[in-house]
């Protein structure tokens, strides 16, 4: 059997309705590459008919399609790395299962990394979600942009290629949570991006509602930075110091004047000076349990209940 040079990684939740349509243009397109090319699709736990689907297709494609079935919901981002950990291409490509992205602009993609590019991001050419998806993620990808260094235009599209190299990389890497295009833009060494289309979700409804966006975003700025900890630290030590200052002021206007009818504010300031303290250390111990809690997540990402896949007659 031949070795695919392009492997498609592509996570399936409740996509029953659209996966007839991605199969009808997926694989023409692939086809077109001529290039060796493997799908891997990995079922994240749906309660739907996706995983049938999915092995029809299987049974109707077994030379170039996988399909690694999860057995229960573990999250888009896990079951790209389950979907990782399974390609066996020079070029891994992730797609969305909802047809957002035109599959016909792999190509796209894969014509990048021919000039050179060993990560391929994407800008949606217009985005048609609605207006406050756009500005809330204007506004998040400043914040994200400022905190971890990661330059990402589009960071909700995660139609990108990647090279064998960082792939190998991310599959070396025990996060829980963590963000693709994130973690593979950091072992990047030559990252690029490429405007492709984007399209209305064909079917379903997209599975972020606003408390996950919300979480995926804490997931980033935690998950690439300690700088969110160390602004606390900060804080509690920029408040202990202006109350410090109170306190002393207060001190000696005691000792100067006598006592005075704002004794309570005293009191506050004796306070303000010891809740300072407090988030101070507050802070010094989230720093510390921040980077334990980095070092000790080893616990398996997902469980796989399946894999369909040709045997290797090697
Ligand atoms: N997805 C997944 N597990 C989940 C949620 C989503 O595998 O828990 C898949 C989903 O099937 C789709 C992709 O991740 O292929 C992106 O999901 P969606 O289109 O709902 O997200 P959006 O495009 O709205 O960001
Ligand atoms: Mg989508």
């Amino acid at each position: 059997m031949t070795y695919p040079v392009v492997s498609v990684v592509i996570p399936v939740y409740n996509e029953e309705e659209g996966l007839a349509a991605l199969f009808a243009r997926l694989y023409p397109a692939l086809d077109a590459l001529g290039t060796p090319y493997e799908v891997i699709f990995v079922n994240d736990g749906s309660r739907d008919r996706s995983p049938q689907i999915l092995a029809d297709q299987f049974h109707a494609r077994p030379d170039v399609t996988r399909v690694v079935l999860f057995d229960g919901n573990f999250g888009q981002h896990r079951a790209i790395m389950a979907g990782f950990e399974h390609a066996r291409g020079q070029r891994i490509i992730t797609l969305d299962a909802d047809l957002q992205n035109p599959p016909e602009d792999i190509k796209v993609l894969l014509d990048k990394m021919d000039e050179g590019y060993d990560y391929v991001g994407s800008i949606r050419r217009q985005r048609n979600d609605s207006l406050w998806r756009h500005v809330a993620s204007r506004m998040m990808n400043n914040l994200r942009e400022r905190i971890t260094r990661i330059k990402m235009t589009d960071q909700g599209c995660m139609f990108r290629a990647y090279s064998r190299r960082i792939i190998d990389t991310i599959n070396q890497c025990q996060e829980m949570h963590t963000f693709i295009p994130a973690l593979a833009y950091q072992f990047a060494q030559n990252p690029t991006e490429v405007v492709v289309g984007h399209e209305e979700r064909f079917a379903g409804e997209s599975k972020y509602s606003l408390y996950s966006l919300i979480r995926l975003n804490f997931d980033l700025m935690t998950g690439f930075s300690i700088v969110p900890l160390q602004f606390f630290s900060m804080l509690g030590m920029a408040i202990s110091l202006l109350s410090g200052i109170l306190v002393i002021y207060l001190a000696a206007r005691r000792l100067i004047i006598g006592p005075e009818e704002g004794g309570l504010f005293t009191l506050f300031g004796i306070a303000f000076f010891l809740i300072g303290i407090a988030l101070f250390g507050i802070g010094m111990l989230g720093e510390y349990t921040g980077r334990i809690y980095q070092e000790v997540r080893r616990r398996p990402r997902y469980m796989i209940a399946a894999v369909l896949e040709e045997r290797d007659e090697t």
